[in-house]
């Protein structure tokens, strides 16, 4: 049994002075994992007194410096990359032909931020005046359950090359990934208190570091209630906040698309990370008058992804995070049938067959497409964050831009084409941070956020690593 009783604070794991302990769940099974123990209100001020004495020195340090401390952290991570990849396992339900492309994922963070800095420019003549990009102090970073390495890897790096400090609070679920983690870049011996872990609840160690006057900004990526909260919070203090929040992304599939490339695409884009992605493509917009071939090979194609068992080399897809999640789906699930949409494939319960029999008490959820989806159907409007998929039809490219516009979020859209002037035209009108064309792959050098609901701010590149700094300009120097 896990026993996680330490926070990481001024470059120490210290014992925790909250008493609560939280139970983590093995979600293939919901077999008890451990315990953690979470951190109260002083742990939190602990770790903020840290990165704000830490932050003195910190924020005078070289871009050569910081790049050296980029290159250790990715450097100590990549050598714990494999106990990372198996806590991704065991305690997210990742399955395991992903779970190392996930970890890798989280470790070249490191590197993609170090790209930025090398070619950031800290100091830009703007008018008559010198103005000069300075680190903005100590950051909150916040993050959910779904990609917990891999976000705190992102925010932590880019305050890093920034020259700010950090207090993370990572999701309480991810408590194993999060240990094995920190234990990793602690090996990279950064100086005290330039990043700080405290594990514990949103309403507790979330709250005060949004509170606390000594946090300068806050990093968030999680849901788009608890990004609202946050930014309430925020505002009293004047925080700086970047806010990664929900999405309903829109895959829009034009009538001259190669269809035998895009429907499988679809399927991977709705469906990743277990369907729990903020930037799954789960509203699939076809033409009308192709619904019934597109109903006929989703139908064929999702019966022969594989769920279950983690440990299987071919298994796509996991379960889902926890119960909660589970009967969430469910209720989804219920209510589209309930809003009188046609179950193309999957439906309520678990799936045929878990082997081995232990599976059977998981969190699996059967990969679901619902077709005849009208826009005001919940399973059109909120996100679901699990494996399933509504088809909606469109008969124009104008109706297909406006569907695609009618959801409250805006972080990604999916087009598929063959004509790129006209993909170009419809990307150019949606609303939404990023679009990808034919299945175009993720860019760490492009910025990545959301319009609307979907967020704040952006990350990654050279606007990710200025959302850490706070210009000022120099008149008649
Ligand atoms: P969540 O909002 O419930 O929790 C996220 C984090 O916020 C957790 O660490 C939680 O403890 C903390 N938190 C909760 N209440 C808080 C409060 N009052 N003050 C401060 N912190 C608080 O989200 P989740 O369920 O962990 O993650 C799923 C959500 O994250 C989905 O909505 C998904 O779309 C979103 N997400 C967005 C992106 C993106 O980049 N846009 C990426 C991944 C996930």
């Amino acid at each position: 049994m896990v026993n996680i009783t330490t926070h990481y604070i001024n470059g120490q794991f210290v014992e925790s002075k909250g008493q609560e302990k939280f139970g983590l769940i093995n979600p293939s099974s919901n077999q008890l994992l451990g315990h953690v123990t979470l951190g109260n209100v002083e742990d939190t001020q602990d770790a903020i007194a840290a990165a704000k004495a830490a932050f003195k020195t910190f924020s005078t340090t070289t871009r050569e410096e910081r790049l050296d401390w980029l290159q250790r952290l990715y450097d100590a991570l990549k050598a714990r990359a494999q106990p990372l990849s198996e806590a991704m396992v065991e305690e997210f339900g990742a399955p395991v032909k992903k779970s190392p492309i996930a970890a890798a994922f989280s470790t070249d963070e490191f590197l993609h931020v170090k790209k930025a800095l090398s070619n950031f420019n800290f100091v830009r003549e703007m008018g008559n005046a010198k103005v000069i990009f300075e680190p903005l102090g100590v950051t909150a970073v916040i993050t959910p359950w779904n990609s917990n390495a891999l976000f705190i890897c992102r925010k932590m790096g880019t305050a890093i090359a920034a020259g700010c400090t950090t207090v993370i609070k990572p999701s309480e679920m991810s408590a194993i990934q999060t240990q094995v983690l920190v234990e990793a870049l602690h090996e990279a011996g950064l100086p005290p208190g330039v990043f700080n872990v405290v594990v514990g609840r949103g309403d507790v160690v979330g709250a005060e570091l949004t509170r606390h006057p000594d946090v300068a900004k806050i990093s968030f990526t999680g849901s788009t209630a608890t990004g609202k909260t946050i930014a309430k919070g925020a505002v009293d203090t004047m925080k700086r906040v970047t806010l990664e929040l929900g999405g309903k992304s829109a895959n829009i599939i034009l009538d001259d698309a190669d269809f035998a490339k895009a429907i499988p695409l679809a399927i991977m884009n709705a469906f990743l990370n277990n369907g729990e992605a903020c930037n799954a493509g789960t509203r699939l917009l076809v033409p009308e008058d192709r619904l019934d071939e597109v109903k006929k090979s989703i139908k064929h194609a999702v019966e022969q992804v594989k769920v279950g068992n983690c440990l299987d080399e071919d298994t796509f897809i996991g379960p889902l995070v926890s119960r909660k999640q589970y009967e969430r789906v469910q209720g989804y699930i219920k209510s589209g049938v309930e809003e009188g949409a046609e179950l193309v494939t999957g439906g309520l319960g678990h799936p045929q067959g878990l082997s081995p029999k232990s599976l059977e008490e998981g969190n699996f959820v059967r990969p679901t497409v619902f077709a005849n989806v009208t826009r005001n159907m919940r399973i059109a409007q909120e996100e679901i964050f699990g494996p399933v998929l509504s088809i909606l039809t469109y008969k124009t490219d104008e109706e297909a831009i406006e569907i695609a516009n009618d959801s409250i979020y805006g972080l990604y859209a999916y087009i598929s084409s063959s004509d790129m002037e006209r993909a170009n035209r419809i990307a150019s009108q949606l609303q939404v941070g990023r679009v990808s064309i034919n299945g175009a792959p993720h860019d760490t050098g492009a910025p990545f956020g959301g319009f609307k609901q979907s967020g704040i701010g952006r990350e990654y590149g050279e606007i990710g690593l200025e959302a850490y700094l706070e210009p000022k300009a120099i008149l008649g120097s």
